[in-house]
Parts: structure tokens; C-alpha cells; sequence
């Protein structure tokens, strides 16, 4: 399976500087925190820690200025283009599952945008009070406002 991580993958450990562009899996040493732990704490010395600054590892989220693009993001990234404009034409739905409202531009936008430059595609959305698409494309979409686990469990 092919998934672009626009937003970040929790299975990803970057420097909380970003000071070299690149992530590390971080299986190992959550299995050792969680192992480890007692009432939610880890020993300091499982805290990863840059081996370039020093600076602590964070997960591989979209927050603040210092999200880390590694290699891998950027190969998704030119997958998912290379996706879009081969199918720019086609019957293509956009499924948008759970997308809040912090980073609308990173995905809910561009499948509005790309619903609405496509005749034959469709946008669904699956949210909990946040279902919504714009009248341009009402015709065209599926919103659906219900919890995503019991939508999944009772198909
Ligand atoms: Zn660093």
C-alpha cells in the first residue's frame, strides 16, 4: 500500500529542531518506554535525543515550523502528484476521513479544489460535526456526520 503522510506518521521520530531532514522508525524504543513505564513516565534515559544536536525527538507531526520532509515524504509526495494528475479526469473519489480544521489547506482545500476541477469525481467525508463541503460541489459529495469506528464496524 502506498500512503503519503502529509501531516506527519507517529511511527517517526525527527529532531524537535529538524536540524539534519530526516526521521527515524521509533518502534524499538516505544515498546522500551511503554515496557518501562510507570504512571505515564519513562526513564529520562529513554528520552531520544538527537545524535546531530542534542535537541529531543519528537514525533513526525505537522506542528510548529520544524516538521522534518524526509526522502520518504517527498517520494510520497511526488507519488501522490503523479496520482492526482494521471487520474485528473477520471471517476476518482476523495475520501476524507476524520481531517480537522488546524491544517485545512494540507488536504480538505485540495480535495474541494480537485471535486470541483473534476465532473465525474466525487469528495466523502466522514466527521463528527465537521462533515461540511462547499455549495460548488454539494451536488457531488457525501458528508456524513457520525463516528468513523462505528460507521466502519456497521458496513
Ligand atoms: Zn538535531
Amino acid at each position: 500500500m502506498n500512503l503519503f503522510y502529509t501531516q506527519g506518521d507517529y511511527g517517526l521520530l525527527q529532531c524537535a529542531r529538524n536540524c539534519f531532514g530526516e526521521t527515524y522508525g521509533n518502534e524499538r524504543q516505544v515498546r522500551e518506554m511503554v515496557g518501562r513505564q510507570k504512571d505515564q513516565r519513562v526513564p529520562s534515559e529513554l528520552v531520544p535525543r538527537c545524535p546531530h544536536c542534542g535537541a529531543p525527538m519528537v514525533p513526525n507531526l505537522r506542528v510548529g515550523g520544524t516538521f522534518c520532509e524526509d526522502r520518504g515524504w517527498h517520494e510520497a509526495a511526488s507519488r501522490y502528484r503523479a496520482f492526482c494528475e494521471a487520474h485528473s479526469g477520471d471517476r476518482v473519489l476523495y475520501l476524507e476521513l476524520g481531517v480537522g480544521d488546524n491544517t485545512p489547506v494540507i488536504i480538505k482545500y485540495l480535495f474541494w479544489n480537485a471535486v470541483g476541477r473534476n465532473g465525474h469525481a466525487t469528495y466523502a467525508c466522514v466527521n463528527i460535526g465537521g462533515a461540511c463541503a462547499p455549495t460548488t460541489i454539494a451536488g457531488r459529495s457525501i458528508l456524513v456526520d457520525d463516528d468513523i469506528d462505528e460507521l466502519i464496524q456497521n458496513v
